[in-house]
C-alpha cells in the first residue's frame, strides 16, 4: 500500500478549475475538500459546481467534502471613474460615505460600509488592498474620513479596508450571507465558513440560521480579525472547525505576528477537539510558476508539523496556471513532512478527563495504536465523532471511518489521518459486523492477512454509542 497522506487538501474552485478536465484532474490528484468562494460568482454556478464535484468524486470512488465560504462583511471602498488610480505618498486622500459610488478619483472615493465614519479615529492606520496601501486618519468630518497617504501605489475598484489592530464593527453575517446560507444548505454543503466572526455569538447565530434552513453543515470560523484572537477558545468551541485565515488576519495583526498565532490556533483547536485549516498564500508563487519556492515548501511542511488538519489553496487553484501541479506539490510535501517522528507520537491529553465513553474509547484506541504494531484503525461511526477525537492525537496510523452515512463520510474528509469508507453491514450480529468491517479494509487493499487492526464500535445504528474496542488480527 502506498503511504496515505494524513494532511488534507482544500482547493478553491474558480476560472482555472472551470477549464476542461482540470476539476477532474485535481480531484483524482488528491483534493479532499473543495471550497466554493461566495465572494465571487453566481449562486447558480456554485450549485452546479457542487453537483459536478459530487459526480466526479463518485466516478473516482472518492468522498470529496464541499465547503461554502461566505463573503462576510469585508469592508470595501467603492469604485473609481477610471477603474483605478495612483495614490502618491504624503498626499491627502478622502474616504467619503456620502460620495457617488462610481466616481472615485485620486483625491477621494466612496465606501460601501457607511458606518466606517463612526468606527475610525484620528491616528488610526487603515490598510487597503491587503495592506498594499497604507493611510493614516487625520480627522473625521461628517461623512468624510480625511486621510494622509503613508504608502501609495495603484488602488483599484472595491478593494478591502482593514484597520491595523482590528476593531471595525461590521456584523459578521450580512444580508447576502444570510441568503447564501440558504443556497449552501440547498446544495448540501458539508461545511459553511463564516468570515470575520468577532465572537462565539456570531457562530451561534450562523448555526441558528443553518438549522432554520434545515441544514446540518459543520461551521468553520475564519479567524481573520484581531478581536477574534482575544476570545479564541470561545470561538473554537462554538465551531466545528477553524481556519487560520492568514490574509486578512495578517493585515490586522501584522505579518510578523502570524507564525506564533498560527501555532497557537492549531494547538488550541486540537486540544478542544476541533479541526483546523491553515490558509492563504501557501503556494502563492505557483499561481504563475510550475514549482514552489523553497519558502513555500517550508510553509506547507511547517503547517503539517504544527498539526494542521488541512492546508488550503486559494488563487493557486482558482485562478493559477498550474492547479494540478500545485496539488501534486502539496501532496508530496505533506507526505514527507508527515514522516517526522515527533508528529507520529503524542503527549496530548495525558492529564485530561474524558467527557464520554466514546471519547475514552477513542483515546484508548490511539494509545494502543501508538504503542503496538498496529496497521490501521477501523472506527465504525454514525456521526463521525470517534474519528474526530482519534485524529486529535498525533499518530502515523490511518483511521478508517466506516460509515453508512454519506454525509458523515464527506465531513471526515477534513480530519487529519481519517479516510472515509462507505460501509453498510446489513442485519448482522457483532461477529458479523467485525468480519464485515475487516473484510472491507482487506478488499480495499489497506490491510493484509496477519495485520493487527483496532476496531471501535457501539450499537452501529445509534449516534454516540461507541463503547467497544477490539484488537483483531486480519484472517483470524
Ligand atoms: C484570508 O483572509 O486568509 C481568507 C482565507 O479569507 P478570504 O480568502 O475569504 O479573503
Amino acid at each position: 500500500m502506498t503511504a496515505l497522506r494524513r494532511t488534507k487538501i482544500v482547493a478553491t474552485l474558480g476560472p482555472a478549475t472551470d477549464k476542461p478536465g482540470v476539476l477532474d484532474a485535481i480531484i483524482k490528484g488528491g483534493v479532499d475538500v473543495v471550497r466554493l468562494n461566495f465572494s465571487h460568482g453566481d449562486v447558480n454556478d456554485h450549485i452546479e459546481l457542487a453537483k459536478t464535484v459530487a459526480k466526479l468524486a463518485k466516478q473516482h470512488g472518492k468522498q470529496v467534502g464541499i465547503l461554502a465560504d461566505l463573503q462576510g462583511p469585508k469592508i470595501r471602498i467603492a469604485r473609481f471613474k477610471e477603474g483605478s488610480v495612483i495614490l502618491e505618498q504624503d498626499q491627502q486622500f478622502v474616504l467619503d460615505a456620502g460620495f457617488d459610488s462610481h466616481e472615485g478619483d485620486a483625491q477621494q472615493v466612496g465606501i460601501d460600509y457607511k458606518q466606517l465614519v463612526d468606527d475610525v479615529h484620528p491616528d488610526d492606520t487603515l490598510l487597503l488592498d491587503d495592506g498594499r496601501i497604507v493611510l493614516t486618519v487625520e480627522r473625521v468630518e461628517g461623512q468624510r474620513i480625511i486621510c494622509r497617504i503613508i504608502v501609495g501605489g495603484v488602488l483599484s475598484n472595491n478593494k478591502g479596508i482593514n484597520r491595523q489592530g482590528g476593531g471595525l464593527s461590521a456584523a459578521a453575517l450580512t444580508d447576502k450571507d444570510k441568503a447564501d446560507i440558504k443556497v449552501a444548505v440547498e446544495m448540501k454543503a458539508d461545511y459553511i465558513a463564516v468570515s470575520f466572526p468577532r465572537s462565539a455569538e456570531d457562530i451561534h447565530y450562523a448555526r441558528h440560521l443553518i438549522n432554520d434552513a434545515g441544514g446540518r453543515a459543520g461551521i468553520i470560523a475564519k479567524i481573520e480579525r484581531a478581536e477574534a484572537i482575544e476570545v479564541i477558545d470561545e470561538i473554537i468551541e462554538a465551531s466545528d472547525a477553524v481556519m487560520v485565515a492568514r490574509g486578512d488576519l495578517g493585515v490586522e495583526i501584522g505579518d510578523a505576528a502570524l507564525p506564533p498565532i498560527q501555532k497557537k490556533i492549531i494547538t488550541r483547536a486540537r486540544q478542544l477537539n476541533r479541526a483546523v485549516i491553515t490558509a492563504t498564500q501557501m503556494m502563492e508563487s505557483m499561481i504563475e510558476n510550475a514549482i514552489p519556492t523553497r519558502a513555500e515548501v517550508f510553509d506547507i511542511a511547517n503547517a503539517v508539523l504544527d498539526g494542521t488538519d488541512a492546508v488550503m489553496l486559494s488563487g493557486e487553484t482558482a485562478v493559477g496556471k498550474h492547479p494540478l501541479k500545485v496539488i501534486e506539490a502539496v501532496d508530496r510535501i505533506c507526505l514527507q513532512a508527515e514522516q517526522q517522528r515527533e508528529i507520529r507520537v503524542s503527549r496530548h491529553r495525558i492529564d485530561s478527563h474524558f467527557e464520554s465513553r466514546g471519547e475514552a474509547i477513542s483515546m484508548g484506541a490511539m494509545y494502543l495504536a501508538n504503542h503496538l504494531d498496529v496497521k490501521a484503525i477501523a472506527a465504525l461511526t454514525q456521526s463521525g465523532s470517534t474519528p474526530l477525537w482519534m485524529s486529535r492525537i498525533s499518530s502515523g496510523i490511518p483511521i478508517f471511518a466506516l460509515t453508512p452515512t454519506e454525509e458523515t463520510g464527506r465531513k471526515v474528509t477534513l480530519y487529519r489521518g481519517v479516510y472515509p469508507v462507505h460501509f453498510e453491514p446489513g442485519e448482522v450480529d457483532h461477529l458479523g459486523l467485525n468480519k464485515g468491517a475487516i473484510d472491507m479494509l482487506q478488499t480495499s487493499g489497506v490491510v493484509n492477512k496477519g495485520d493487527i487492526v483496532i476496531l471501535t464500535k457501539g450499537n452501529y445504528k445509534t449516534k454516540g454509542s461507541t463503547d467497544m474496542l477490539k484488537l483483531v488480527r486480519v484472517g483470524e
